[in-house]
Order: C-alpha cells, then sequence, then structure tokens
C-alpha cells in the first residue's frame, strides 16, 4: 500500500474525550470514529488490525474442529421469551418493535438462536459433538459506554456455541476451546492469563475468563507468583449471612428463610451509613472481603439479602432501580451459591450503576471483580492489602509455595459449560443410543474481537504511538524514501523493494508522500509499524538501507542487499 492511497488521517493533539491510551491512540492513528455513543466506524488502518485478529481466531477455531455460521443480528422475542431472558436481561437489551408491532431485539449474545437453530437441525447422538460459532456484531445497550471499542455498544464478537449427548462430552469440548483460547491469543502475541470466574447461575468451576494483563483494565484478578492459578476477583466468596458467620474451616451457612433485613441491620453489617451519598464500602467477613463500592449522588432506599438457591448472575441489573450484588460461596469453593444482596437505590443510582462494583475475596480464594476503572481503584488498593502475599491457594495441584498478587486484567475471553440451561428451556432434544430423547448439554465461548485490539493497545505502547504486536500490525513494514518525489534513485530502489516485499508476502507500507522525514516518522510511530527502512541518497552511495525497529532504541544501517532477508 502507498500512503497516497491510503486514508491515513494520523491526528497530533490528543482527543479530549478520550480517557485510556487505547482510545487515544486508537483516535489519533486514524483506525476508527465515533458515530454516537459507543457505536464506532473503523477507518481502512483500524480494520487491518481488527481483520488480523479476526483471522487468528478464525483459524484457531477451525482448526479445533469448530463450524462457522452466520446467525441474524435481530432476533425475535419470542425465543427470548421461550428462555426466559426476555424479562431477565434488563436494559443492557436493545428492543426494537417492527411496523406489524412485533418485537425484537438486536442481539446481545446468541443462545438462543443457535439453540433454536440446532434443535431443528440435529436429530440423533450421532450428530454430536458439534460446535458452531460466527463473528458478528452485537449490540448491548451499556449502561455507560467507555474506552472506545473496548466497552462499546456495537461491537464485534466471536460467539460459539457447543452441543453434546453427554456432559463429559462436553468437558473435553470445554478443555478443546480452553487451549484454542490460550493458542489465540498467544498468537495475538498478548500477554494474558486464563483466569478460572464466576458461572453465574450455572454454578460450579466451569467457566474460565481470559484477561489480558493491563494496568488500565477493569478487572481485578489475583494471580500466584509460581503456578498458573488465576481467578477473576469477582468469583469467589461469602457474606455470611447476618450474626450467621461460618466457624473456620466450616462451611458457609445460609439464611435458612429467606429474610428481609431492615436497611440499618445491613448497614451495621456493612458499616455504612445508609444516609451517604458517595460510598466506599469494604466489608470484612469470615474468610473473606466483600466490597461493594456504590458512588453517586443517591440514596440507598433499601437493601435486602435473600437466600438464593444459584445466584443469577454476579452483578447484574434486573429491573429499573435495582442493582443486584450476588455473593455466597463456601470457603474453599469456586462458585457461588448463597446470598443475593439487593440493593434498590433510586433513579440516579442506576443511571450510575456502572460505579456500582462488587469485590470478594475469600480467605484463599479470590473470585470476581466487575467494575467500572477508577470507581475500583479504592477497592483495589484495599484487596492489595488483604491479599498480597498471601499463600496461593491449593489449585488441586498441591502447595505451590507461590503468593497471591492482584492484578489488573482486561477480559477478551469468556469461556462456559452452560449445562441444559438453554436447551431444556428450548427443549433442545436429540435420540440418543437406545432412542431416548435427551436434552443436549451445550457450551458457549466468547472473544471481544473489537477489543482485543484495544486490549493490545493498552498493553503495547510508548509515548510516540502504538507497539503492534508483529501478528496483528495493520501493516510489518514502514518503507520511508528520503526524497521520493526528488530523487529517482532513491524511488527505483524503493519501488523495487517495495514489490519484492509485497511479492514475499509482507504487508508493506511505502511513505511515498511529499512530507518531512520527522513527520513521517512520527506517523509511522504513532500507528506503530514494527520495522521501519529509510532508504535515502546517502546510504544509497554506500549502498546501505537504514532499519529500526519499532522498539528499538536506534537505527542502524544494514547493506541493501540484506534487507529482505533480515525481515524474513
Ligand atoms: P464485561 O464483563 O466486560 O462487561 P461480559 O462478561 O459482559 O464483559 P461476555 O458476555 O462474557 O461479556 O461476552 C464475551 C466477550 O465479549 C467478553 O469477554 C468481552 O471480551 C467482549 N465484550 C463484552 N462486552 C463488550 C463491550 N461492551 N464492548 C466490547 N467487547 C465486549
Ligand atoms: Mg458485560
Ligand atoms: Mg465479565
Ligand atoms: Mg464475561
Amino acid at each position: 500500500m502507498r500512503v497516497s492511497r491510503f486514508l491515513l488521517s494520523t491526528v497530533r493533539e490528543t482527543p479530549a474525550e478520550a480517557e485510556t491510551v487505547s482510545h487515544q491512540l486508537m483516535l489519533r492513528a486514524g483506525m476508527i470514529r465515533k458515530l454516537a455513543a459507543g457505536i464506532y466506524s473503523w477507518l481502512p488502518l483500524g480494520l487491518r488490525v481488527l481483520r488480523k485478529v479476526e483471522k487468528i481466531v478464525r483459524e484457531e477455531m477451525n482448526r479445533a474442529g469448530a463450524q462457522e455460521v452466520l446467525m441474524p443480528a435481530v432476533q425475535p422475542a419470542e425465543l427470548w421469551q421461550e428462555s426466559g431472558r426476555w424479562d431477565q436481561y434488563g436494559p443492557e437489551l436493545l428492543r426494537l418493535t417492527d411496523r406489524h408491532k412485533r418485537d425484537f431485539c438486536f442481539g446481545p449474545t446468541h443462545e438462543e438462536v443457535i439453540t433454536d437453530l440446532i434443535r431443528r437441525e440435529i436429530k440423533s447422538y450421532r450428530q454430536l459433538p458439534a460446535n458452531f460459532y460466527q463473528i458478528q456484531m452485537k449490540f448491548r445497550d451499556e449502561i455507560r459506554p467507555r474506552f472506545g471499542v473496548m466497552r462499546a455498544r456495537e461491537f464485534l464478537m466471536k460467539d460459539a456455541y457447543s452441543f453434546h449427548a453427554s456432559e463429559a462430552s462436553l468437558g473435553e469440548t470445554y478443555q478443546v476451546m480452553h487451549a484454542t483460547y490460550s493458542r489465540i491469543f498467544q498468537r495475538v502475541g498478548l500477554e494474558f492469563r486464563p483466569v478460572a470466574a464466576d458461572t453465574g447461575a450455572i454454578g460450579g468451576s466451569h467457566s474460565h475468563e481470559f484477561h489480558v494483563l493491563a494496568d488500565s483494565g477493569e478487572d481485578a484478578i489475583a494471580i500466584c507468583s509460581k503456578c498458573e492459578y488465576a481467578a477473576n476477583v469477582e468469583m469467589a466468596q461469602a457474606l455470611p449471612p447476618l450474626g450467621k458467620r461460618p466457624a473456620p474451616g466450616q462451611p458457609m451457612q445460609t439464611a435458612d428463610t429467606p429474610g428481609q433485613h431492615t436497611i440499618e441491620q445491613v448497614s451495621r453489617f456493612l458499616k455504612i451509613d445508609p444516609k451517604q451519598t458517595v460510598k466506599t464500602l469494604l466489608v470484612k467477613g469470615t474468610g473473606g472481603v466483600i466490597a461493594l463500592v456504590l458512588r453517586g449522588d443517591h440514596e440507598l432506599n433499601e437493601i435486602k439479602v435473600a437466600k438464593l438457591p444459584q445466584v443469577a448472575k454476579p452483578l447484574m441489573f434486573v429491573t429499573p432501580g435495582e442493582v443486584e450484588l450476588a455473593a455466597g460461596c463456601e470457603p474453599g469453593s469456586i462458585g457461588p451459591v448463597g446470598l443475593k444482596i439487593t440493593v434498590i437505590a433510586d433513579e440516579s443510582a442506576v443511571r450510575l450503576a456502572d460505579f456500582v462494583c462488587g469485590a470478594n475475596v475469600n480467605g484463599k480464594h479470590l473470585v470476581n471483580v466487575n467494575w467500572g476503572r477508577d470507581a475500583a481503584e479504592p477497592v483495589v488498593a484495599d484487596l492489595r492489602k488483604v491479599v498480597e502475599g498471601d499463600p496461593c491457594p491449593d489449585s488441586g495441584k498441591g502447595e505451590c509455595g507461590g503468593t497471591l498478587s492482584i492484578r489488573r486484567g482486561i477480559e477478551v475471553g469468556h469461556i462456559f459449560q452452560l449445562g441444559t440451561k438453554y436447551s431444556e428451556a428450548m427443549q433442545a432434544t436429540v435420540l440418543d443410543e437406545a432412542g431416548q430423547s435427551v436434552i443436549m448439554p451445550m457450551g458457549c465461548y466468547g472473544i471481544g474481537v473489537s477489543r482485543v485490539v484495544a486490549a493490545a493497545i493498552e498493553q503495547n505502547h510508548d509515548d510516540n504511538g502504538i507497539l503492534w504486536p508483529d501478528a496483528i500490525a495493520p501493516f510489518q513494514i514502514a518503507l520511508v524514501p528520503i526524497g521520493y518525489g526528488k530523487s529517482e534513485k532513491v524511488r527505483e530502489t524503493m519501488d523495487k523493494l517495495y514489490g519484492e516485499l509485497v511479492h514475499a508476502g509482507f504487508d508493506v507500507l511505502l511513505d511515498d508522500r511529499d512530507e518531512r522525514p520527522g513527520v513521517i516518522f512520527a506517523d509511522m510511530d504513532l500507528i506503530g509499524i514494527p520495522h521501519r527502512i529509510v532508504i535515502g541518497d546517502k546510504g544509497l552511495a554506500k549502498g546501505v538501507a537504514e532499519y529500526k525497529g519499532r522498539r528499538d532504541k536506534q537505527p542502524r544501517e544494514l547493506p541493501l542487499g540484506d534487507v529482505i532477508g533480515m525481515l524474513h
């Protein structure tokens, strides 16, 4: 590609509306442009990166035996009513009505659509297991879209759904997907950790999130210094029922009767003043800590604590005005079992609900945090005090001798064993060997493809711009001629080199603009091209080109004839 034929829309100034480095750099490099809150266009430069991430994801999903499909973005309400989620999903679901007054939604995820499709297409256990994926635009009406494509409303997701004749088969495919995700993020070139994560309504330890480690991440994860143990601080832990704390080593007791507690009781337990308007709460219970952060100009109108057989989701908006923080987990186990705290706050609190955060630390297991970056800061600081240096929990392989630390992560992938949650509600069955109709256990596996692009920048940048990992760089090589328009020798040499590199399969950007070298260098650094070759008359007289890796401090000279060999 020649810059003269390419929409290179770089901007010098840091855009005021962008808080995070990745958002700033994606705007400055001319990768994305905002159309509306949380809704972005991808310019040619950004799309090249997005497509490279997509390609890696597609190749690895295909390698794992998954089959690509493409499902509609707009989904009929009837399917969501069948699964029960039409009423449960809350305001993140963008609901639409067509001209015949029929209800639809713009898909935030596709469990219902795929389950409907597969219950019609697959009849026999012989066709199982089967795993279907798509790479497709989702819409979630995020309460506060932010950080550009990191938390957008419209975003590109790879979502996959597997169907099985047995739980054991689901377990196998889950392991394959776990390994596939690790390969994907390795190939993309990011530092990441798979972390044990909350399964919400499903329970058990059958969910992992994949986090790109970056200080700007919205999630807090506990990682071990020695072994591969890692848990999202979202996952664990129990708020013991009021007045009923387990003896050390004993499983947590849940309230015998679903109890309504007065605001005063709960406030006393949480050590908060219910009349206070801005709160950061950190509550230390037996064997753990529960933190609930409520920020904003609001009052707590009501707090309920009730027994729950299964917790729907750690942090979930049920109806307007209601914010749930679910907690409850036996010390030493993972997955919530016991309690639901419902904080019913006023309208403004709901509008500010992104600032409602939950964090749990169970003496040994750390689980779940799902919070806004800035709101979480005091909690993360407190978590560090509580957790840093603690011995790492036994991850099933014996004590490793390591200690825990809290790191920030960006959730780029999430894998789940769904079990029969959707297939039962929607009667997705097959005939088994004995000719009996059985409900298919399911798994689901998501990757935030567009979020990966932003996460890669959060992890890889310097003062001059982006430092793309080679695998997803929009161009691998920048060719910078000094005096392209003036020196025939320079132009001929560059054009020849360009042709040879393109022929060798590289993505090359030839900057043939009539700009000062300083301007060109700044642009190439900003857009993060990993390799830069400069050729000018002076070097040509000596038969050399100048090479600089994007992470190198200084350029170096090399014989012209060695350029292609060196880049291979
Ligand atoms: P988050 O905790 O960040 O809100 P999630 O847990 O709601 O994410 P999932 O339902 O697990 O998201 O969706 C699968 C993947 O889609 C996530 O791991 C994430 O990478 C991506 N994703 C989710 N919401 C967004 C968003 N608003 N913008 C960009 N990517 C997103
Ligand atoms: Mg979400
Ligand atoms: Mg999440
Ligand atoms: Mg998730």
